[in-house]
């Protein structure tokens, strides 16, 4: 998809402020810092729309983007800050638990890993949750740019084992620097719309 129209529609805590349209929604989660903003700016051609969120202090919400008037990217708050408080955690555990498994517009979910690490627990964790449920995944693993060609089949099989990688679902390596992976990303996303 080429994207020219792309905007935030609501920052929404609780279900009665999600849109009430009967449009496809894609989510994006990974960790805080994994490239999660940068990659959905690539996607949507704009520099500075989506911004870094999970900050401690910041609220978190539930970003909805509406994209040329044919999906919703909804951009899920980073997690791993070891700062946030366990009552903060707890209430973005519950955000993302209510949403992901009632929300009937959603048809995947882009998880986002770091190409230069192995998964972390809480990355692991949100796979093991979205098998669960049954909801499709698109693992990206971001900062290719980072990594030299000859170790990038080395660093997904890591990644793919420590999640238990299910085969049916989508597997890339993304730059958001070099915008290597943002055509992959977009028939992946494609295939559920
Ligand atoms: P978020 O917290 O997940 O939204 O992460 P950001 O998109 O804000 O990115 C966190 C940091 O990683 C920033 O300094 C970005 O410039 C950097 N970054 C993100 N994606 C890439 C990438 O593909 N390659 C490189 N080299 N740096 C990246």
């Amino acid at each position: 998809m080429n994207v020219h129209n792309a905007e935030i529609i609501i920052s929404a805590v609780s279900p009665k402020q999600y849109p009430e349209t009967e449009l496809p929604e894609i989510a994006l989660a990974g960790r805080s810092n994994v490239g999660k903003s940068s990659f959905i700016n690539t996607l949507i051609n704009r520099k500075n729309l989506a911004r870094t969120s999970g900050k401690p202090g910041k609220t978190q919400t539930l970003n909805f983007y509406l994209i040329e008037d044919a999906l919703h990217f909804v951009d899920v708050p980073g997690y791993g800050y070891a700062k946030v408080s366990k009552t903060e955690r707890a209430k973005w555990g519950e955000m993302i638990e209510t949403y992901m498994t009632t929300r009937e517009q959603l048809k995947a979910v882009v998880s986002l890993v770091d190409l230069r690490h192995a998964p972390t627990q809480e990355d692991i964790q949100m796979y093991e949750f979205l098998k669960y449920y049954e909801i499709p995944v698109i693992v990206v693993a971001t900062k290719k740019d980072k990594i030299p060609r000859g170790k990038w089949n080395k660093h997904e099989s890591i990644i793919k084992k420590a999640l238990n990688f299910d085969k049916s679902d989508d597997f890339l390596l993304f730059s958001s620097q070099t915008k290597e992976g943002k055509e992959e990303a977009w028939q992946a996303i494609e295939k559920y719309l």
